[in-house]
């Protein structure tokens, strides 16, 4: 029998290390990625100002694994009432079938998200998004480029669009980053008495609070660090269409030297940019999970669940065991009925988001800022690196986060 992972994120890869103790020795174990690498997504926006951090936070995925076989291959559909996966053109595995595709009796689509542009004219084209080590790297040479290039008194802007976690956190990094190059951020406000050119970093949301539906003492203390950190926070401000130097908003037009889109996801190109619904037992057709960005889930108490780093690793703690009790049965001749599956619910103890070197978490309702905050972050951070046995990366992430020298990091030239 042969059980398949597509997609090595949070989902997947939790999902495989806790497949690997749980099925039987017999059963074939199979994750499956376009990268030999699980990616610490989240911190993502690290490398924007710090690229040394992609080395904490890229894991290759034979260290973490023990029985479980990783398969280097790009997915380009998956049937899930077949169970049959396709490979794209000259990316197919040697564990593929002649005609490239790959059979499993039981799988599980963990295939994260990418981001959406909701046909708004040119923000495909203007804007960059943020999912991969390359975009990060792209800001960042864009936006020092602007800092490096900067006229006395000239002011340069940069427009962020979408003030969910990524947004939120890409503003608080580029102010940072502009900090270190000393480069002042925010509009000229006249009292400023040198000569220096500025940044301007406005982020745009359309709704009417940052992170929306989080809580609103969390909202408020984000929107307090991000303009202590002077980002200019605009909400009920949606973005309608952007050129090569303009960002059009409802409110007008807002001249733009770099735009960088984190407005939304969609699913991913292997399930046709769709996330499929399913309901709590993650299950999309008899062999066949999903689990993470990749799905929208709707959890035992019927509540939407947001897609989430956090919800990815625990939503595949249901996955791995309704997969082992399908498997266990199918290989046991002796029971007719199909088991019962647990019911995913979700729930997470709190949430930490960086904002430049500062912090702000909510545990319990109460909201941290400050060294509480920062340690916070660092041990969320550090304790999922810890948890998926990277000890390597968990330490030098919470040495990073912590700005603590990385002892050990290799020197990775930075600009
Ligand atoms: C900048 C940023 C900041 C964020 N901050 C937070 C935060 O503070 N807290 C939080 O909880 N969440 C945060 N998130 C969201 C979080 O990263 C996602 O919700 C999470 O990554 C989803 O996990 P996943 O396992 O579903 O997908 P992913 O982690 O995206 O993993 C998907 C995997 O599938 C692989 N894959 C994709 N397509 C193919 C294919 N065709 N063939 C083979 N392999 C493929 C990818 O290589 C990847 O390994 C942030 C995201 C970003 C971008």
């Amino acid at each position: 029998m042969r059980v398949v992972v597509f997609g090595a994120g949070y989902a997947g890869l939790t999902l495989t290390q806790r497949l690997e103790s749980s099925l039987p020795d017999s059963v074939e174990l199979l994750l499956v990625d376009e990268t030999e690498t699980h990616l610490v997504r989240h911190e993502l926006h690290r490398v924007i100002r710090r690229p040394a951090v992609i080395d904490a936070i890229e894991v290759p995925l034979g260290s973490v694994l023990d029985r479980a076989r990783v398969v280097t291959g790009s997915i380009d559909g998956i049937d899930p009432e077949a169970g049959l996966a396709t490979f794209r053109d000259g990316q197919v595995p040697e564990v593929a079938r002649e005609d490239g595709t790959l059979a499993y009796d039981y799988g599980a689509v963990c295939l994260g998200s990418e981001t959406a542009f909701y046909d708004l004219p040119g923000v495909k084209e203007h804007g960059l998004p943020l999912k991969r080590k390359e975009h990060a790297l792209s800001i960042r040479d864009r936006f020092l480029d602007l800092c490096e290039t900067l006229e006395p008194r000239e002011t340069r802007r940069v427009v962020v669009g979408g003030g969910g976690l990524s947004g939120i956190q890409i503003a608080g990094e580029l102010a940072a980053l502009a900090r270190e190059r000393s480069v002042p951020v925010g509009p000229a406000n006249g009292t400023d008495a040198t000569n220096a050119g500025r940044i301007e970093i406005v982020l745009l949301e359309q709704l009417e609070t940052l992170a929306p539906g989080f809580g609103s003492a969390f909202q408020r203390a984000i929107r307090a660090a991000l303009v202590d950190h002077g980002v200019d926070v605009r909400t009920k401000t949606p973005v309608r269409e952007a050129t090569a130097d303009a960002v059009e908003t409802d409110a007008g037009t807002l001249e733009t030297d770099l735009f960088v889109w984190a407005g939304g996801i969609r699913g991913p190109d292997a399930t046709a940019g769709e996330r499929p619904t399913v309901r709590a037992d993650l299950r999309l057709s008899e062999s066949t999970f999903v689990v993470g960005d990749a799905g929208r889930i709707v959890d035992a108490d019927g509540r939407s669940v947001p897609a989430t780093a956090s919800a990815a690793i625990r939503a595949s703690e249901t996955a791995a065991e309704n997969l082992t009790r399908l498997v266990e049965h199918a290989l046991d001749d002796t029971t007719e009925f199909e088991p019962s599956l647990e019911r995913y619910r979700y729930s997470v103890p709190g949430w930490a988001v960086s904002v430049g070197d500062e912090a702000v978490a909510v545990v319990g309702g109460q909201v941290l800022t400050g060294q509480p905050a920062r340690k916070l972050k660092a041990a969320i951070g550090g304790g999922y690196l810890a948890s998926t046995r990277a000890t390597r990366q968990a330490i030098q992430l919470v040495q990073s986060e912590l700005g603590l020298p990385t002892r050990g990091l290799p020197d990775r030239s930075e600009r």
